[in-house]
């Protein structure tokens, strides 16, 4: 059997705080219980948001976590290309379409309808397809034109093609398993990728765990649902899925989920503190 493979997958857009530590710490506990392979993937297509500071801040703090991971790093603006590719076979699929609204527009609509309008697991209004309906003619002009476009997943048409899916999750700390139900419909029809950034998110994760080798994503609570998007992604395009495993999150004192604008739980504040890596994991409950 070749060895388990285990990726931490940060966005260098800030410090990375408790919540990233946790994530990456449960990654190297696992891939060391299951004699695997850790790599270090950063997930940096936002290149308004992301900076190479932050890069080279996650690497201090991790190594100082004690975490050692496999050279060299992969870094998703390195990849447009192979997205881009993936994107094409999609589209050949017939699942892709172009849309011109921009995210302000959709909630404009979203609140001048009396009714209530389905919402996506983040709280967004779903988009309401009309890209679609667009006559070809249309479409055409408005991208000659220069409009800003994001290309979307039809997903019902998508859903329909793949059949029913499933994954396995296992929780992080406790091992329990269960397999759930893929429910991609809930985000209605996902930005695979937008003129100036020609992926996304879903996009960029599924195509690099596949070219990765990656057989276990170790991953908080708050990606269970966009977990339904990857495993409809990975069946399309014929990769194998992962085992999952999803962990709680560090909240704040009030409750709420860290942010990376929460100085005060910033590995390196903490670090400047005095804290030990070792108190850092017991704070976590990891011997
Ligand atoms: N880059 C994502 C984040 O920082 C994590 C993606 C993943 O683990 O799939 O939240």
């Amino acid at each position: 059997m070749p060895p388990s493979v285990f990726r931490f997958a940060p966005s260098p857009n800030g410090l990375m705080h408790l919540g990233h530590a946790y994530s990456a710490l449960l990654n190297a506990d696992l891939a060391r219980a299951a004699g695997g392979r850790l790599l270090l993937r950063i997930e940096d297509i936002d290149a308004a948001r992301c900076r190479p500071e932050y890069e080279q801040a996650i690497s201090e703090d991790l190594a100082w976590l004690g975490l050692v991971w496999e050279r060299p790093v992969r870094r998703q603006s390195e990849h447009f290309a192979d997205y881009a590719a993936a994107l094409a076979r999609l589209d050949a699929m017939g699942l892709v379409y172009a849309s011109f609204e921009s995210r302000a527009e959709i909630a404009r609509l979203a609140a001048a309808r009396a009714a209530p309008w389905p919402r996506d697991p983040d709280g967004a209004p779903l988009y309401p397809g009309s890209g679609r309906m667009l006559a070809p003619a249309e479409r055409a002009r408005l991208i000659a034109d220069g409009a800003p476009f994001a290309l979307r997943l039809d997903m019902a048409a998508a859903i329909a093609r793949a059949g029913a899916l499933s994954f396995t999750s296992r929780d992080a700390a406790s091992g329990a398993r269960e397999v759930v139900a893929a429910t991609p419909q809930l985000w209605g029809d996902v930005v695979l990728a937008r003129k100036e950034t020609p992926t996304s998110y879903h996009l960029a994760v599924v195509v690099d765990d596949a070219s990765q080798g990656v057989s276990h994503v170790v991953r908080g609570n708050d990606l269970l649902a966009s977990t339904g998007v990857h495993r409809l992604l990975q069946a399309l395009l014929g990769y194998a899925a992962p085992v999952y495993y999803h962990h709680r999150l560090i909240l704040d004192d009030s409750g709420r989920k860290l942010s990376k604008s929460t100085g005060a739980t910033a590995l390196r504040a903490l670090r400047a503190e005095g804290h030990a890596p070792a108190a850092i994991r017991a704070m976590f409950g990891l011997d």
